[in-house]
């Protein structure tokens, strides 16, 4: 299928390794140029050569924390005339409710409610301009359904759903889009340290850890990182201009719920 995309721009923030990547990869191939973001430059640079190699899209890089207004400012130097934003950061550590401290919260709304606003409050204004943009925010499964020892996550990232729900609806009628993808467990260094703290909490191997996560998956395996970048892309294309402030589960059937 022809996204209708190509010779877009697009800024993914977050996007040297897993679902970004994911994400930026879908675009490229879809003909879209890039502004990628990660903090660590060498998996970044291996990143960007990858996707110029592949499909020949023009990609600007932006070492950084995507938390910090610097990079954010850069970002937006390099991002000039986008109409495609992808937000996404690292998610916040497992622990117990009773432990985290304001710190800690302030640290996961920073991350993954505060920045991803601040990308579309700084993007959506020439998208509405232009009278076109698609926005997809990465959240989380856990939106949907809590996951108790990720409170840090489910609190921060509803914070961001709700300011979606409004504000999808306020920048519609300029044919910007703003929907969320919400991952259930991938194949990515995410799900790794995650698995990685059951391991060590459990006292079994990598592997086990993993048979346990995927019995309670009806797919029965972790997604990819490359069907959540295609869903990602197609969220982005002409085609999906009549879906507006919705929260799209990509989880393998794993939260059990009718609707
Ligand atoms: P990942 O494999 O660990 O990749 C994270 C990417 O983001 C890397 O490129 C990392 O590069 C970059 N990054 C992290 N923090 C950053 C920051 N502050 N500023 C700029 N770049 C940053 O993670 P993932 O699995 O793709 O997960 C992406 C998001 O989806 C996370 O918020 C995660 O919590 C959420 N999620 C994932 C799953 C899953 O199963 N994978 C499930 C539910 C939700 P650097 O480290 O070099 O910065």
């Amino acid at each position: 299928m022809d996204l209708g995309i190509k010779g877009k721009k697009a800024v993914v923030s977050a996007s040297s390794k897993g679902l970004g990547r994911g994400c930026a990869m879908a675009l490229a191939e879809a003909g879209v140029d890039l502004v990628l973001n990660a903090r660590g430059s060498a998996a970044l640079e291996e990143t960007a050569a990858q996707i110029r190699a592949r499909f020949g899209v023009q990609v600007v890089t932006v070492a950084g924390d995507i938390t910090q207004g610097q990079v954010r400012d850069a970002i937006l130097r390099a991002a000039e005339g986008a109409d495609i934003l992808v937000t996404n950061a690292g998610g916040p550590p497992p622990g117990l409710w009773s432990d985290w401290s304001r710190e800690d919260f302030i640290r996961a709304i920073d991350a993954n409610m505060l920045t991803p606003i601040a990308l579309m409050q700084a993007l959506m204004p020439g998208m509405i301009a232009r009278g076109w943009g698609r926005v997809v925010n990465i959240t989380s499964q856990s939106v949907k359904a809590p996951i108790a020892q990720l409170g840090l996550s489910n609190a921060a990232r509803a914070g961001l759903t709700g300011f979606v729900a409004g504000t999808a609806r306020q920048v519609a009628p300029s044919g910007v889009t703003i929907n969320n993808l919400l991952p259930g467990i991938h194949d990515t260094d995410r799900a790794a340290a995650l698995d990685g703290g059951v391991v060590a909490s459990k006292g079994i191997s990598m592997d086990a850890a993993r048979a346990l996560r995927m019995a309670d998956i009806p797919a029965r395996r972790y997604g990819t990182a490359e069907e959540f970048g295609a869903a990602c892309a197609f969220l982005c294309s002409q085609h999906a201009g009549f879906i507006v402030g919705q929260n799209i589960l990509m989880d393998g059937g794993a939260i059990n719920a009718t609707l």
